[in-house]
């Protein structure tokens, strides 16, 4: 059972999906900043050296390719200090003591590798030998006294004084590389880099600015954007309140969207459904009240006759009653049954039954009425034909069809009902009357609940306006299919079929 929904609850307090897009563009925004922030202000030291050491090593090898002659290895180490920002030195051991000068490049000025004297070169190779093969060294130069210090202390003495106030810093990178013949060569290339401190205090105050317009810039963005994309769902819910109130006439507009615009196609879709819904059910309740006063009516009437007057206590007094009755039942039925099949809770039944058979017994209901009334059916349909399905509604469509036929048909009161195969694969049930026929644009609608033609005529008054929708939604639910050709002025021709059942395709004469 659904829930009954007697007034529309307010949602629990979560915030608008203005605010949270306009909340998570602003976080967006500080997300971008701090990392920014991190790259070009905290991690620029760090990011700066990592890409001068690389630069440097970089270098160290590819002089290494060139030891073979000093004048190779000269014009080698000239292009990498022009273009990297180093000095090289390149010395050639002769033994622990003495070495022999291959290359000598001096770009830059405070250099700790062309300001100190020899024998820091051994020093230098000393601890590149200990180190395994390579080494890197930081120094930097002091003024006061004049000399170079290193940064970690761990090669030369670091500055007694304890003070370490340099404006430039040198990464001195040192390599051995070991000849065939035994004899080994060491480089050495230094890059001098500024403190990075002076440039951070610019960045920062560049970023303090960035920082600034962006915030403002995205709070505007993400006004903008958060206004534009809540309007339309405050819109389509203030309809939707409406429609919840029961006005139909309301329009749902996407505002250009793809998706609010599939929402509120499908809202609109939606409520014309509901509006249609709701003017059938108005139309139902009129109909079926008038229904079922009719014979209520007639029947409380002839009773009450009877009872007074016993001279009108007739067979056929009791037999309107009987017919009245029945009309009661039908009704009854008919919206059971149309119910049943919406909401699915009818399983139909799957028998292998005789199809042709079913069809004479349900024309055998109309031998009275033809009797009395003067109709005429005729049955055409020689050989018997087998289906699988659900007999009893089968039968109930049949009747439907056959029913209307009577109904509508001419004035020469005559219906045929014929059956035939069709590759002998389905079966074809056809009801045609010579009556007035459904004009073209009234056709789609004729299989929809409670929809008659001609609200006014008088034998649409007999009717619910349910049959023709049991017909489509039975044959739906049985796996066959309905139609209707219908000519204006000259009758209908309504259709059923149905596969048949497999091996028996209806050759089996009577
Ligand atoms: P009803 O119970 O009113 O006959 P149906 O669903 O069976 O309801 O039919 C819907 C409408 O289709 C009818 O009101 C009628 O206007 C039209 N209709 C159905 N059968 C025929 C027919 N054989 N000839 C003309 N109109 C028909």
């Amino acid at each position: 059972m659904k829930p009954k929904i007697d007034k529309i609850e307010k949602p629990r307090k979560s915030g608008g999906i203005k605010w949270k897009i306009f909340r998570w563009l602003l976080i967006f925004a500080a997300v971008i900043l701090v990392i920014l922030w991190l790259c070009q202000v905290v991690f620029l030291d760090n990011i700066y050296k990592a890409v001068k050491i690389a630069e440097i090593k970089s270098a160290a090898s590819d002089l290494a390719e060139y030891t073979d002659t000093a004048e190779e290895l000269n014009a080698r180490a000239e292009e990498l200090c022009s273009s990297s920002d180093i000095c090289v030195f390149v010395m050639k051991m002769l033994n622990n003591q003495t070495a022999l000068g291959l290359a000598s490049v001096d770009t830059q000025r405070d250099c700790t590798l062309h300001n100190t004297d020899q024998r820091s070169k051994f020093v230098l190779y000393d601890s590149a030998k200990k180190a395994g093969g390579s080494n890197l060294q930081r120094f930097y130069f002091d003024d006061k006294s004049d000399r170079f210090y290193s940064i970690e202390g761990s090669l030369y003495d670091k500055n007694p004084s304890g003070e370490a106030d340099y404006s430039s810093e040198s990464i001195l990178y040192t390599v051995i590389t070991e000849a065939g013949d035994g004899s080994e060569t060491v480089i050495f290339i230094d890059a001098v880099i500024s403190p990075v401190g002076a440039t951070v205090r610019t960045l920062n105050f560049i970023l303090i600015i960035i920082s600034g317009i962006l915030i403002l810039l995205s709070a505007v963005v993400a006004f903008v954007i958060s206004y534009r994309v809540s309007k339309p769902l405050e819109k389509m819910s203030y309809a939707a309140n409406e429609l919840a109130k029961g006005d139909y006439s309301v329009a749902f507009s996407g505002s250009g969207y793809r998706e609010t615009e599939e929402l509120a196609s499908s809202l609109n879709y939606a409520a014309s459904e509901l509006s249609k819904v709701d003017s059938l059910r108005r139309e139902l309740i009129a109909n079926i009240s008038h229904d079922l006063r009719t014979p209520l009516t007639m029947i409380e009437g002839y009773s009450e006759v009877m009872r007074d007057l016993p001279g009108e206590n007739t067979p056929e007094n009791v037999q309107i009653i009987i017919d009245e009755t029945n009309r009661l039942s039908s009704l009854v039925n008919d919206v059971l049954d149309i119910s049943r099949l919406e909401d699915g809770s009818y399983k139909p039944k799957n028998e292998r039954f005789n199809l042709t058979e079913a069809v004479r017994t349900t024309l055998l209901r109309y031998n009275k009425l033809c009797e009395r009334n003067g109709y005429r059916i005729e049955f055409a349909g020689d050989s018997d034909v087998f289906v699988n399905s659900d007999q009893t509604r089968i039968m109930q469509v049949i009747y439907n069809l056959i029913n209307n036929a009577v109904t509508y048909t001419g004035e020469d009161k005559t219906v045929y009902v014929r059956q035939s195969v069709r590759n002998g694969a389905a079966v074809r049930i056809e009801v045609e009357d010579s009556g007035d026929g459904i004009a073209p644009d009234k056709l789609e609608f004729i299989w929809e609940r409670y929809y008659k033609v001609d609200k006014e005529h008088k034998r649409a008054a007999i009717g619910t306006g349910l049959g023709l929708s049991i017909v489509k939604r039975t044959m739906e639910m049985l796996g066959g299919s309905c139609g209707v050709i219908s000519a204006v002025g000259h009758g209908s021709i309504f259709w059923i079929e149905l596969p048949t059942d497999d091996g028996d395709t209806g050759r089996n004469d009577l």
